[in-house]
């Protein structure tokens, strides 16, 4: 599978700690797009790159540049949004994904992971923490328990000492020992590549499959999260709030070849300038196409302070990060830059 992103990340790294830089390869979805083109970085990569450098004239140049483009947005929007025809939001929907695309071209699942197991796991643990926590917490985790064998016959006290950190850790630890034991029962070990399988595994839900398949077996999909919500409603894709009904009619507007890219670019949007409360519109590259500008702040330099991750000049998520993204790796657990 010369393009699976598991494998790219296997021939590519080292794990987490201490290997930081070693990094994981990647990524994600057939549309190796812009992993080529990737060299060449955007205006916003620019930014994000320059800015953890900080305080540089060239900083302030680059910055100055994405701030302009999100300016002129602004001034754009200053109208009131008129309804639109399904064509033209379909047309709208994909001009957006393009955007985010020459935004997030380095856009990636913000999990650190080797293999599709390990990929299983993370996203279990991931639910009502962070991507960022359970990155922290997984290095120790996978050293101890690195095959779904190791895992099923885990002491359950030993394991939710170690995954204390993610929260809810009794049901998360209860989850990872019967996935293990039905992988290694019901799949000779191995993680399923299927979706009909993987959510017969404790614990693992729709969303959770779809991340795995997507990432760890390069099959399209789109994966519906409070992000990927928030934002598709902000900008009139759909206007659903139950999950399963959002993918559906999101599936719809795209190709299949963009759907795991999308979900990545859509749901770095929202963690790094479309935020929940105060989402950064004067910031926003694509504010001209969005029907919700001026839900957060308006003004450019006050929406510059509110952006987060590399564009706003702080660590990722990622302890590990694919090489090509532009800003720092998150520092592991108890270094006190957390
Ligand atoms: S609500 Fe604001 S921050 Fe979010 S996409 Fe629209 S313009 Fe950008």
């Amino acid at each position: 599978m010369s393009n699976s992103p598991v494998r790219a990340q296997v021939e590519g790294a080292g794990r987490v700690s201490g290997e930081q830089n070693s990094a994981v390869g990647e990524q994600v979805s057939p549309a190796p797009n812009k992993a080529t083109k990737a060299n060449k970085p955007t205006k916003v990569a620019k930014v994000a790159k320059v800015a953890k450098t900080a305080k540089s004239a060239q900083a302030v140049k680059a910055t100055g540049e994405a701030s302009k483009k999100a300016t002129r947005g602004a001034a754009k929007q200053a109208k009131p949004w008129k309804p639109e025809s399904h064509l033209a939001m379909v047309r709208r929907a994909r001009k957006i994904n393009r955007e985010l695309a020459e935004l997030y071209p380095y856009a990636h699942p913000e999990l650190d992971f080797r293999n599709p197991f390990e990929l299983l796991v993370a996203t279990v643990l991931s639910a009502q923490t962070t991507d960022l926590r359970v990155n922290q917490t997984t290095p120790a985790l996978f050293a101890k328990y690195p095959t779904p064998e190791d895992l099923a016959a885990a002491d359950p006290e030993e394991l939710e000492e170690i995954i204390r950190p993610t929260g809810f850790f009794r049901a998360k630890a209860k989850s990872l020992i019967g996935l293990s034991a039905a992988l290694r029962d019901n799949f000779g070990g191995e993680v399923p590549g299927r979706l009909e399988d993987l959510v017969t595994l404790p614990g693992v839900g729709r969303k959770t499959a779809n991340v795995v398949l997507g990432n760890a077996f390069g099959v399209p999909g789109i994966t519906v999260d409070t992000h990927f919500g928030r934002l598709v409603r902000r900008w009139k894709w759909t206007e659903q709030e139950d999950p399963e009904k959002i993918e559906a009619e999101i599936c719809a507007i795209f190709p299949k070849s963009e759907w795991t890219m999308l979900s990545h670019r859509v749901i770095f949007h929202g963690r790094r300038v479309c935020h929940s409360r105060k989402p950064a519109c004067g910031a926003c590259p694509i504010a001209p196409l969005c029907p919700a500008y001026g839900e957060g702040e308006t003004d450019p330099e006050k929406a510059k302070k509110l952006l987060k991750y590399e564009l706003g000049g702080y660590p990722g998520q990622r302890l590990a990060p694919p090489p090509d993204y532009p800003g720092r790796p998150a520092a592991p657990l108890g270094t006190g830059d957390e």
